[in-house]
């Protein structure tokens, strides 16, 4: 999501690019908003969101507009949110056809000033505005020629340029524009569409919470650690996942950290020890599914990929999700880990998720775990526990974070 290269000095507004949003039909005046607010939120004093012409723009204030180093950064936190197809920096000015074709040459000006290596270049005109006076080509052939002027050897390729520059002329503004940023795609966050995130400090949790946020969703974390046979340190790095994960959010995030010692106590003492990861898992869902109710989340998501380990067969996904009623949503499910990690590097949390930490899955866990944990013995087993004891009192002693 970096900016691919320094923004033109001559940009005014970053033009925001949304997609999936355009199939909604009815429902696209609502995603709108929602996209806009969040944008918004996002700016801050940076600029004003507004819709210019039936575009969403943000109109930058200083010192964002002047100073490369701030509108990078500001680019950058704007491509991470869910619903963004992409920023562009543009120039936004009236429709006179002279102004429009010094500015958009000028705009050429700095870019090859930018940059020594473009050899070749196409101009692309789109008029919205069918009224405009001069027809599109007209203006891509007058401005294409006064920009091979600039300088020498530049030659046009239509097909594959080492610059284009975009006219687009709409009923009362013009826009040029070069560059974009890819963002994260998908559809903007809503806050009334919490979901429980199970975040181990693995690599593919992390995944999974930036994964199911690009459908809409804002994540509720929860990380459970086995204090003090798991370390200080690896809740240091959950909460800096946490941080990372924060960066794709509209807003706040809660990361909760809850204790899982005192149920695999009971699971160790009680239960078969080939069933205990299992087990661990199930009451992992049941503490989720309860806060999920006091947080108002209306599913549960996991790092889950089939396959992977040894909780990870249909049987065993079967036994966990079976603890509750709650949909559980697996967004990497038949991915594979170098699929995974790709994506992992791209969100900025592999690096993270690499150090060491101790998983508190893996603590009086069975050297030999059975791949098929039937239910009815997993059954058998928990009707010795006090299941809702232990899940009211872990819950009665997690601590909760804002990241
Ligand atoms: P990850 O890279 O996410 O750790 P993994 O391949 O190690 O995945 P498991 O350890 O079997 O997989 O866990 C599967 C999923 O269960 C995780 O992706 C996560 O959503 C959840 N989970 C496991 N351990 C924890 C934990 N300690 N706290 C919260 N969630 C957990
Ligand atoms: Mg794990």
């Amino acid at each position: 999501m970096m900016p691919s290269k320094q923004p033109n000095p001559n940009t005014t507004h970053l033009l925001i690019r949304h997609q999936e949003i355009a199939l909604k039909g009815r429902n696209r005046p609502y995603f709108e908003r929602r996209l806009t607010k969040n944008l918004a939120r996002r700016v801050g004093e940076s600029g004003k969101v507004l819709s210019l012409s039936g575009r969403v723009v943000v109109d930058l204030a200083e010192p964002a507009r002047s100073d490369s180093g701030k509108l990078n950064h500001l680019i950058s936190e704007l491509a991470a949110l869910s619903g963004v197809h992409a920023v562009t920096p543009c120039k936004v000015l009236g429709t006179d056809p002279e102004r429009i074709k010094s500015e958009a040459r000028d705009w050429a000006r700095h870019d090859l000033d930018a940059s020594a290596d473009i050899r070749t270049f196409a101009v692309r005109t789109r008029r919205v505005d069918k009224k405009f006076p001069v027809r599109s080509n007209e203006i891509d052939i007058t401005v294409g020629s006064a920009i091979q002027a600039l300088k020498p050897g530049l030659t046009a390729n239509l097909k594959k340029p080492d610059l284009r520059i975009s006219i687009e002329i709409r009923a009362k503004h013009a826009m040029i524009y070069s560059n974009e940023t890819n963002g994260v795609h998908g559809l903007p966050q809503d806050s009334s569409q919490r979901v429980i995130c199970l975040l181990s400090g693995g690599i593919d949790s992390p995944v999974a919470a930036c994964e199911i946020m690009r459908r809409g969703c804002s994540p509720v974390l929860v990380h459970f650690h086995s204090k003090p046979y798991t370390s200080e340190a690896s809740i240091a790095k959950v909460k800096r996942l946490a941080a990372v994960i924060r960066r794709y959010s509209a807003h706040p995030v809660e990361l909760w950290l809850v204790p899982l010692l005192d149920v695999q106590k009971a699971v160790r003492d009680q239960c078969n020890e080939r069933h205990r990861t299992v087990h661990y898992r199930r009451f992992m869902m049941r503490i989720a599914d309860e806060l999920g109710r006091r947080v108002g989340a209306k599913a549960i998501v996991t790092g889950d990929a089939l396959g992977q380990v040894a909780s990870q067969t249909l049987t065993n996904l079967n036994a966990i999700e079976d603890a509750v009623k709650t949909a559980v949503l697996r967004p990497l499910i038949s991915l594979d880990k170098d699929q995974i990690i790709v994506k992992a590097r791209n969100l900025g949390t592999y690096e993270i998720s690499i150090e060491p930490h101790d998983d508190a899955c893996v603590l009086f866990a069975s050297p030999n775990p059975s791949t098929q944990a039937g239910l009815s013995a997993l059954l058998d087993e928990e009707a010795r526990l006090p299941l809702y004891r232990l899940v009211f009192s872990a819950l009665d002693a997690a601590e909760k974070i804002i990241v």
